[in-house]
């Protein structure tokens, strides 16, 4: 640089350290949607293995306060990292050991800078503290974030749920369903002293703080578990426990209920290893042994949080006491029992990798639900539950979302799904063929995340179809003849 240029080195440097904090500009450009539901070049460089997440919970305050601790490895050469929380929660500071990065935020999305560039291979450790009033949930499960419920006797009864909106809605992580930590969770929850937290996997201890009159629960989830699976409920819980022994080893069944239902639930929950028995018949071994399997009573209907399925349907058979289906077999099990923990083989086991392909996950649940009635019931009425539920399809729009956006698809990919399941298997024609495709599908996906190509490529392989082809004429003239005859 010349003598006559020299005025130009502040502006650089300036430039250049303002470059060292920003994201690629594609990515600075990029929409809410694209940066929710995209691999972007920001999460594409690291590798997540585990969570560590420690959150209190003030529930007079409607409030949380908590850090994430995140382990991660370096796949390519990085320095600005994508980490999510929604507002109004806000990232307070990020450390990497005693470093304090910095940190640029653009709607729910933090670009955090290290102050030099991540090589391939490394192991890296971040914490990312946050606190603040999160979203409340309007109309749990369906709207994400916390309910802020009470039971009948006054006591609070809370919990999250984020399917769809993401989990960022409450903690900070990397917001996208293609990356798992490989090696698990850890949760840590603080509550006050009469009120118990219920989360993922095991209860490893209880601390008490007698001074600040909080109680601290640590969960333990040994397996990759996808983010929207997380969970926190905390009520005035009651616990019992038994253990299914199977084909495959002995499972650990708990239930966490409120005090004043633990009598209907110890009667109601006689269903949970009927399931089990069930799905491991039709899917094979249940996907997490280490981490056990609970239902857990909440404010809401229920929702599939992985060794955490959680419970709202009144311990009553159907679907809130009705019939999906309107045959009458509807009413044969407990819809949320058996839906939600089918979604334990497909959508924990086996995950989206991409919200557009949430139907893998949704028509296998629903397809499940009438594997359940064949297996202790009859064929016939399982066929009948499925035609049944026929009268629920809209024929709106593809039951396959937009890719790259967190856009799922319509919600024909419950009934219009697992119609197409079960033609699938009459047109296999062959039972023995058909249990091997599906058990086969939950081992070769085992704990990992999956696209529409991966699962159309497995069927078609194992059944020895042509699926697109096949697929695209039967469908296109299903959907001719339902819209003729004007089926909804
Ligand atoms: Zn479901």
């Amino acid at each position: 640089m010349s003598p006559k240029n020299f005025w130009r080195l502040p502006l650089a440097l300036l430039l250049l350290s303002f470059c060292q904090f920003a994201p690629a500009q594609s990515t600075a450009s990029k929409s809410a949607a694209e940066l929710r539901g995209s691999v972007t070049p920001e999460r594409a460089w690291w590798d997540v293995l585990h969570y560590d997440l420690t959150v209190e919970v003030f529930p007079n305050l409607r409030s949380l306060k908590g850090k994430t601790k995140i382990a991660f490895r370096v796949l390519s050469p990085g320095s600005v990292l994508q980490l999510d929380l929604q507002k109004p929660l806000q990232v307070t500071e990020v450390l990497m050991g005693s470093t304090r990065l910095s940190l640029r935020r653009k709607g729910h999305v933090y670009w955090i800078t290290f102050p030099k560039q991540l090589e391939t291979g490394a192991d890296v450790e971040i914490t990312a503290a946050f606190e603040g009033t999160p979203t409340p949930s309007r109309n749990p499960p369906w709207s994400g974030g916390l309910s802020w419920k009470k039971d009948k006797q006054g006591a609070h009864f809370i919990a999250t749920t984020c399917q769809g909106i993401g989990a960022s809605i409450w903690w900070p992580n990397k917001d996208h369903g293609y990356d798992e930590p490989d090696k698990g969770m850890d949760i840590h929850v603080t509550v006050p002293m009469n009120l118990v937290a219920v989360s993922n996997g095991r209860l490893l201890k209880t601390e008490m703080d007698k001074d600040r009159k909080t109680k601290t629960f640590h969960w333990q989830v040994k397996n990759p578990i996808n983010n929207y699976g997380v969970n926190l409920n905390i009520g005035d819980y009651v616990h019992f426990s038994e253990k299914y022994r199977g084909d495959f080893g002995t499972l650990d069944m708990d239930y966490w209920v409120l005090k004043r239902d633990e009598a209907k639930a110890r009667k109601h929950f006689v269903e949970a290893p009927r399931v089990i028995e069930a799905f491991e018949y039709w899917f094979g071994k249940y996907p997490f042994y280490e981490d056990s399997y609970k239902l857990v009573q909440v404010p809401y209907l229920g929702m599939e949080h992985q060794s955490s399925v959680t419970y709202g349907n009144g311990f009553r058979n159907g679907y809130r006491g009705r019939d999906l289906s309107r045959t009458g077999v509807g009413l044969k099990f407990d819809f949320i029992i058996v839906h939600e923990s089918a979604h334990e083989w497909f959508g924990n086991n086996i995950s989206m990798r991409d919200a557009a392909d949430m139907w893998i996950h949704e028509a296998f649940a629903c397809y499940a639900e009438s594997l359940f009635v064949e297996y202790f019931f009859t064929r016939k009425e399982a066929q009948d539950y499925i035609i049944g539920i026929r009268g629920n399809i809209m024929n709106d729009r593809p039951i396959i979302g937009t890719y790259g956006r967190n856009e799922s698809g319509s919600g024909d990919m419950y009934y219009k799904g697992a119609n197409m399941l079960h033609t699938l298997r009459q047109v296999i024609d062959n039972d023995i063929v058909w249990r091997r495709i599906i058990i086969g599908f939950n081992k070769e996906f085992w704990h990992k995340t999956v696209t529409t190509q991966e699962f159309e490529s497995h069927m078609g392989k194992m059944a020895g179809l042509d699926l697109c082809f096949q697929g695209r004429v039967f469908f296109g003239c299903w959907a001719w003849m339902m819209n003729q005859i004007g089926a909804r």
